[in-house]
């Protein structure tokens, strides 16, 4: 470590030596940023890291984190070949599956590896046990294997990583507290230490899972909660001359082992989850000295886990524990690491990283350090992004209730449509009693309640899909659907993030972080992409000129903090200091009317001219419902005629029970958002962390369209302007609408693997089921027959014209 006095300033300074920040420092350092130092409260590794169980396994069910694991292997690789090796050992993975659900996991794992040339394949329980001959094949109904997945020390990897950095430059300093953090107008400028004060343009809180402690220096809320998690170590007993066992993962029993010397190392996830220094009332407090410690052993709730072992390999039950390792570890609501800058200028976070971290770490040193660089993140990071966590999250009961609920379903298999059960009911619309009346079955999404459809609109099971995509699947979102298309749907959208931005910089503001031109007059309505550096598609959302300086923006519920906290920053580096941005989500419910009878229904609510001269698409006006003045948009995310309704919350139920009374008679049906899922699908209309995202960028995307051909100067515009066109999004359509796409299969096209699928679903108007995938351009003619391919097995499907429902949009613009 270090010998010379603290630096008074560094560009960047990383706090925690473990591997995350070992990991960023070494990348940095190959990405050419000399001016670094990382600061450790104690010695390297004396945080989680040190007592981690040290697998490396590569395929994870988001596309981007495999990558990410898949960079840690090939890293692992190169560093056993420098002077400080980090034990890596490439034994290979064994995964067990002892239900035919388990089964189908691992066949659909195997498909989406094979589009990242990943060369898992599937073994029969026999192969299996010679690979794991200690293994007692009870139950196993067949297996997959991964030869490339591995083991390495922790501890060494961290200082392998440690030694690399050094050598490029990197200065460490141990023993060295971080005590608080200064900012200036919104960014970081400095560190202050036990040793002294580093001023800094960039901090990277690697701090796992002492993380939120670091955070809560510029009051920033990073929802991780150190997690009691537990392995043993038995005494030696196999032949020290055997070839290295395989890892052996056993989900439906709960454990794994890895071979540990000559003896087995055996953990898991314990059903009765136990945090360790935060509870429901207070956020973490570990302890100033808890380094290089554990916790006491916990028995009690290892014994499932042990039990459970003892049956898989009969040997546990005669061999001897060496040592019992009850470990703490930063654990995240939703089991995915919590990466990114936060809304705190040059402030980021790379932790939580759920007992993934070993496996995870060399992946997420790359991207955080270009993020770092580039200033935004160079892959679709948003399931990792610390910005997908909403203001719920500042509450330590929300945290702890989720985090808990998700440990304990670490192993479990996520069915598409599954939702949390923990932390409920949280926000809800004014309309929510009504719906619950009536048979509303809710859905969550960023801690609100939101109606998925409702009971009494099911009829038989015809259309179920088959396998996974029917779990949790119901024959009403078919009925809302078709109400929808052959008269009206009503839907509850309240939950969707709103925000008014204000001032007399907002329109240039707007018109600089947009890609459409949105400045088009008061009444105007304007869908747009905002778009990174790259020309990815940072967000989407509509914008209305509501004034001649005021803009009402509508952006998806989930991405309140992403999107809104985005336009902050460019509100701040791009110098609008005049430029307000208003967070009014509680503030408005929303109601969208959608369908040929729209206007119809709508025309009973209001005296409004509601005729397609005096209201045409995409403009929005004050009126007039049940004595309320509401903001009616008319656009639409389903295809059809209609309006978005915005209504004070104190005033929505009347609203919405007002709008409901105008639809008597003509088929209004109260829906919920899977027949949204269902209807936009059928329409194209694309969505964000769906079909779109910070890599895609919209003329690949299909949404050239929204892209102002007028405008000069727009962020993303020079990177648009070069880029090369490779690929497209193509919509596929199967003729056998059970035969449902779920995302991540592979499409081969003529015996190639070409792409995978990003999205699917049922279209119940075109009656056949639709998946969308990026395809090389030479392979996205309409009427190419692609294979996809579903739990093993490939079905034929077309590549169609979009969009495949009124391609005319005869039915929107009435
Ligand atoms: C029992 C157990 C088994 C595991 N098994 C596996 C496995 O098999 N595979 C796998 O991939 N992962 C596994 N993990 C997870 C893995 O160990 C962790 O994800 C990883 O070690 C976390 O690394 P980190 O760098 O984020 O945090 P840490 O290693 O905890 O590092 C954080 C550092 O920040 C420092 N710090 C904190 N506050 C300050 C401050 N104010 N100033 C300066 N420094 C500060 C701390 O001293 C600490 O060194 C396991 C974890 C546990 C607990």
């Amino acid at each position: 470590m270090s010998k010379s006095p603290l630096p008074s300033r560094a560009k960047i300074v990383i706090i925690g030596g473990g591997v995350g920040g070992t990991s960023v420092a070494f990348h940095l350092a190959e990405l050419g940023e000399k001016d670094v130092i990382l600061l450790d409260r104690n010695e390297l590794t004396s945080g989680s890291t040190f007592h981690s169980a040290g697998l490396v396994g590569q395929l994870r069910a988001d596309p981007t984190l495999t990558k990410m694991n898949m960079h840690s292997v090939d890293l692992y690789r190169r560093l056993q070949k420098t002077d400080t090796p980090p034990s890596w050992r490439e034994c290979g993975s064994i995964k067990l599956a002892t239900t035919p659900e388990r089964m189908e996991e691992i066949r659909r794992q195997i498909g989406w590896a094979r589009t990242f040339n990943l060369d898992l394949k599937e073994i029969s329980p026999k192969e299996a046990q010679e690979l794991f001959p200690l293994m007692d094949l009870e139950g196993v109904l067949g297996a997959s294997y991964l030869a490339s997945d591995g083991q390495v020390d922790p501890s060494q990897l961290a200082m392998a990583m440690a030694a690399g950095a050094r050598a490029a430059g990197v200065q460490i300093f141990t023993h060295t507290r971080v005590l608080s953090i200064q900012t200036e107008k919104g960014r970081v400028k400095s560190v202050t230490t036990d040793k002294g004060v580093i001023e800094c343009e960039v901090i990277v809180n690697c701090g796992g899972m002492y993380a939120p402690s670091i955070a809560r220096m510029v009051d920033v809320r990073v929802p991780i909660v150190p997690m009691s998690h537990q392995y043993l170590i038995t005494d030696n007993f196999m032949d020290p001359n055997a070839p290295l066992l395989p890892s052996l993962r056993d989900p439906d029993s709960l454990i794994y082992f890895r071979q540990e010397v000559q003896g087995l190392l055996m953990g898991g996830y314990e059903r009765n989850s136990k945090a360790w220094s935060a509870d429901y009332q207070n956020f973490d407090d570990i302890p100033a000295n808890f380094n290089n410690q554990l916790l006491g052993e916990d028995w009690d709730r290892f014994e499932e886990i042990a039990v459970n072992s003892q049956r898989r390999v009969p040997k546990m039950s005669e061999i001897g524990v060496k040592s019992f390792i009850n470990g703490p570890e930063g654990f995240t609501p939703d089991n995915e690491f919590c990466l990114g800058e936060s809304e705190v200028g040059g402030f980021f976070v790379a932790a939580g990283f759920c007992a993934h971290g070993i496996a995870g770490a060399g992946g997420i040193g790359k991207v955080v350090a270009e993020w770092v660089v580039a200033g935004e993140p160079t892959m679709d990071l948003w399931h990792m992004d610390i910005k997908r966590f909403g203001a719920s999250y500042r509450s330590p009961d929300f945290t702890l209730k989720r985090i808990s609920e998700n440990y304990e379903a670490y192993y479990d298999i996520h069915y598409p449509g599954e939702e949390r059960q923990s932390a409920r009911p949280g926000k809800k619309s004014p309309a929510y009693e009504w719906h619950a009346a009536n048979t509303a079955v809710f859905g969550e999404k960023s801690s609100w309640e939101r109606v998925n459809y409702y009971a009494n609109h099911e009829s038989d099971d015809a259309l179920k899909p088959y396998g996974w995509a029917g779990k949790h699947w119901s024959s009403a979102v078919a009925a809302e659907h078709r109400a929808t298309r052959e008269n009206a749907g009503l839907f509850d959208e309240s939950s969707f993030a709103k925000a008014v931005i204000s001032g007399v910089q907002a329109p240039d503001f707007l018109n600089w972080v947009c890609a459409n031109d949105v400045v088009k007059g008061v009444g105007r309505t304007v869908y747009t992409q905002a778009l990174n550096t790259r020309g990815g598609i940072e967000s989407d959302y509509t914008a209305t000129q509501t004034g001649d300086t005021e803009f009402f923006i509508i952006t998806g519920t989930a991405f309140s903090t992403h999107d809104f906290g985005w336009l902050e920053k460019q509100k701040r580096e791009g110098g609008f200091q005049d430029v307000t941005i208003k967070v009014v989500t509680e503030e408005f419910a929303c109601f969208a009317l959608m369908g040929p009878k729209a206007r119809t229904i709508l025309s009973k609510a209001t005296d409004y001219d509601l005729s397609h001269a005096n209201f045409p698409f995409m403009h929005s006006r004050e009126i007039n419902i049940a004595g309320t003045k509401v903001r009616a948009t008319r656009l639409t995310y389903v295809g059809e005629l209609g309006w978005e309704i915005y209504a004070p919350v104190a005033d929505g139920k009347k609203v919405w029970e007002a709008l409901i009374a105008a639809g008597a008679g003509e088929g209004l049906m109260p829906c919920g958002y899977r027949a949204i899922e269902s209807l936009r699908l059928e329409k194209g209309y694309r969505a964000w962390a769906g079909e779109i995202n910070t890599e895609t960028n919209p003329f690949e995307a299909g949404l050239g369209f929204a892209i102002s051909k007028k405008k000069e100067k727009f962020i993303g515009k020079d990177a648009l302007d070069t880029a090369k066109q490779s690929r497209k999004l193509v919509a596929m359509t199967f003729d056998d609408i059970r035969q449902v796409p779920l995302g991540n299969e592979p499409v081969r096209i003529n015996g190639n693997v070409v792409g995978r699928v990003k999205s699917g679903g049922q279209g119940y108007t075109i009656n056949k089921a639709i998946g969308y995938a990026y395809l090389p351009l030479e392979h996205t003619t309409p009427g190419t027959s692609v294979d996809v391919e579903f739990f093993g097995t490939w079905a034929t499907g077309v590549i169609c014209a979009e969009p495949l429902f009124d391609p005319e949009n005869s039915k929107i613009r009435l």
